[in-house]
């Protein structure tokens, strides 16, 4: 039972070496003792920016930290071998979450969903059917409140959540342009998810006059993935009543202290409504999210770009090159092939 073990807390940048893979024992069966729980094969293992903060010991917080020691865990997809929880059966496919590891016992089942469509590729619940899916649609519909025709910005625009972002503002009317960090992402937002527009934020020396070649007249809805300067310079673009989702910072996930935003007034300048949110106080409407986004796919109105690794011993790798801006698209990790 290969397995992704968690080191060390981090500080700073994480690094390959702070996880290592090594091969633990194979339980292929539950033991006795077992409550209700879950034994899974894993089938992939989904990369997501929020590991980051598992990495750092929390102090005097209810959030969660990785144990020194033991497997990494987080969003996969994975196969039901055996079961004592009333609602999972062997040979059920499921999504949630489970350790990093090729076999894995879930002590807490309830956070594991049975997979409504099995008709596009499994892994597709790593992302567009699932957390980073989840988090897109609702961010956009329910945060942003947007009206067709209205300018819409999204930064780290090709990654899991942005891609899908910008085609739901896309086929809601809106103008959307997304920014991204290699001239092979730029080229995918505008050629491939149909943003409007899109540019290379690592190019742009004045984020501000950036903005302001893109949006003329302003920005009605700013989907926020990265926060530093970026969300500064967003602030000074901003039109009246806009709105801005803020979903995550990316940029800020790895310093010792955070950097200042300096731009805030224009939120009481410009009554712009600036909100957080988590996929995980959205979960009420991930049915009817699944069923649109089901639907959009096997239309072809939405498109979706993974960026697969194969193999757990390249987990690690694929997990901090999240903050290397490495993955094209939705990072995901191959355990066992379908
Ligand atoms: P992505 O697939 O977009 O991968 C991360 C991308 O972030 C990288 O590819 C890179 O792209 C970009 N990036 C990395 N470092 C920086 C940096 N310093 N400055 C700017 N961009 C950077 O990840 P997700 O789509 O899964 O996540 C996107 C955002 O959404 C994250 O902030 C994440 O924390 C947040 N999130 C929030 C959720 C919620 O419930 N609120 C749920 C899921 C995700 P590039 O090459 O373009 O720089």
């Amino acid at each position: 039972n290969k397995q992704v073990l968690f080191k060390d807390y981090v500080v700073g940048f994480p690094k390959e070496s702070d996880m290592v893979v090594t091969a633990g024992e194979i339980t292929l069966r539950l033991p006795e003792d077992a409550g209700n729980s879950v034994l899974v094969k894993s089938l992939y293992l989904s990369c997501d920016p929020y590991l980051r903060s598992f990495m750092s010991k929390l102090v005097g917080s209810n959030a969660q930290s990785f144990v020194p020691g033991k497997p990494i865990f987080g969003f996969g997809v994975a196969k039901v071998l055996e079961s004592k929880y009333p609602d999972h059966k062997e040979g059920d496919l499921v999504w949630g979450t489970i350790g990093w590891e090729e076999y894995s016992i879930i002590k807490e089942p309830q956070n594991l969903f049975k997979m409504k469509y099995t008709d596009l590729p499994l892994s597709y619940y790593t992302g567009i059917l699932g957390m980073p899916g989840l988090t897109a649609y609702a961010g956009f519909f329910e945060i942003c409140a947007p009206k067709s025709g209205e300018s819409v910005y999204v930064s780290a625009a090709s990654g899991a959540v942005g891609q899908l972002v910008g085609q739901f503002a896309k086929l809601h009317g809106c103008f959307v342009v997304g920014s991204a960090g290699s001239k092979e992402k730029v080229d995918l937002l505008k050629n491939k998810f149909g943003f409007d527009d899109a540019f290379n934020y690592k190019e742009e020396s004045d984020l501000n006059a950036a903005l302001k070649r893109y949006f003329p007249e302003g920005i009605d809805i700013y989907f926020e993935n990265v926060g530093g300067a970026m969300l500064d310079a967003v602030l000074l673009n901003m039109k009246k009543n806009g709105r801005i989702a803020v979903c995550g910072m990316i940029s800020q996930y790895n310093l010792e202290k955070a950097e200042g935003v300096f731009n805030l007034i224009h939120v009481l300048l410009k009554s712009i409504r600036m909100v957080g949110f988590q996929a995980f106080d959205h979960y009420h409407i991930y049915p009817k999210f699944v069923e649109e986004t089901h639907r959009l796919i096997k239309e072809g109105k939405i498109i979706y770009v993974e960026d697969i690794v194969e193999g757990i011993e390249n987990a690690p790798a694929a997990l901090i090159g999240l903050f290397k801006g490495r993955n094209v698209g939705k990072q995901v990790v191959v355990i066992a092939p379908e």
